[in-house]
């Protein structure tokens, strides 16, 4: 029987999510890849442990993570069942709706009846009886904000969730949802933006939106992927994401060009005494604009590593602008 480690938050850090009462740990765990139908069963189970033992608390989920769609919460959830129930208030469970689920009218975008139906069907598959945090995953240009701002502070009332986020949405979407959900008396508490060294849309205005809103941000894809990894410094290793089936990293975005930038960003890191990834990571939460780095992960020592981040998340200036260099920032 799984047993959590007793020194489990000797090391990890936790971040107040915007002017929220809630805490997230600078480094959270996604189950987007990794963790699905098609995915070993055990290697999930481990990871999803040992993230714990070393303070990861947050889990982050959607409805339409695995392949197949919906797989990812069954697997959380049976790990939930067998090993980590005892914890359930030791965590922080998010899970989203938003991209395509089932067919016809109601199975993808921002209406009320998607996303409470979705809801259901994603407590149903992890064995819960609320989230903490539920998230709207992508704008939806037809439905009224109103409307998918009104299901979100609904779900909350109704003990679904505790907690609402939005995701990819751009700064004046985000200050519009922001106004009607404060109106509604359910303040959103974070967003979901992408955001690594390589890409840095979110400084060009959400960042600001997101300060005075007092709202929270979770980064997801901060590795880039993998890319912001030795992962393809010297070609791509039969078991990464590049080789396997994701649509989402191909051989084609590893072009020379690139692996030539990273390869003088890993010699960087090294002279800071960090692997790359580690730098990646400590990159996204220097200057404590971001709460949390949402990372992915196929083993357990890319977790190890991850919080092996946090022993130097300080950067000289030099070191900044040398990385700005690099990317051509
Ligand atoms: P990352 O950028 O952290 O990439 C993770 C991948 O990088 C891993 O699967 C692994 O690839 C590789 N990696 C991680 N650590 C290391 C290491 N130490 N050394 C070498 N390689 C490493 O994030 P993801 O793209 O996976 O996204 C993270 C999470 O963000 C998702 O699980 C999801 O929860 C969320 N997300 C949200 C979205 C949204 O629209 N809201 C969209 C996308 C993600 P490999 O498999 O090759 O080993």
């Amino acid at each position: 029987m799984y047993q959590a480690a007793d020194n489990r938050y000797e090391m990890m850090t936790y971040h107040r999510s915007g002017r929220s009462g809630l805490k997230l740990p600078a480094i959270s765990l996604g189950l987007w890849h990794n963790f699905g139908g098609i995915d070993v069963l055990e290697n999930g189970r481990a990871m999803l442990r040992r993230a714990f033992d070393l303070g990861i608390t947050h889990f982050d989920l959607a409805n339409n993570y695995g392949p197949p769609a919906g797989s990812a919460e069954e697997t959380f959830g049976r790990v939930l069942r067998e090993d980590l129930r005892p914890y359930r208030d030791e965590m922080i469970i998010s899970t989203k709706a938003g991209y395509y689920m089932w067919p016809g009218p109601y199975g993808e975008w921002g209406s009320k009846k998607y996303l409470v139906s979705s809801l259901d069907q994603s407590l149903k598959r992890m064995g819960l009886e609320y989230v903490d945090i539920f998230y709207h995953h992508r704008p939806d240009p037809d439905t009224p904000l109103e409307e998918t701002m009104a299901a979100l502070d609904l779900i909350v009332r109704q003990g679904k969730a505790l907690y609402v986020g939005l995701s990819n949405y751009r700064p004046e979407e985000t200050r519009e949802a922001s106004r009607i959900l404060k109106q509604l008396g359910t303040p959103a508490v974070i967003h979901q933006p992408n955001y690594s060294m390589m890409n840095r849309w979110i400084e060009e205005g959400l960042q600001d939106v997101l300060e005075k809103e007092g709202i929270g941000s979770i980064v997801f894809s901060p590795l880039e992927k993998g890319i912001l990894t030795d992962r393809y410094l010297n070609g791509i290793a039969p078991d990464s994401r590049a080789a396997g089936p994701s649509v989402f990293l191909r051989p084609e975005d590893l072009n020379e060009e690139r692996i030539a930038k990273v390869k003088q960003l890993n010699e960087l890191a090294s002279a800071r005494g960090q692997k790359l990834s580690q730098m990646a990571l400590a990159w996204v939460l220097r200057g404590g604009r971001v709460t949390s780095a949402l990372i992915g992960a196929s083993k357990v020592s890319q977790i190890e590593d991850a919080v092996g981040a946090l022993a130097n998340r300080s950067f000289t200036p030099e070191e900044l602008r040398k990385i700005d260099e690099i990317l051509g920032f």
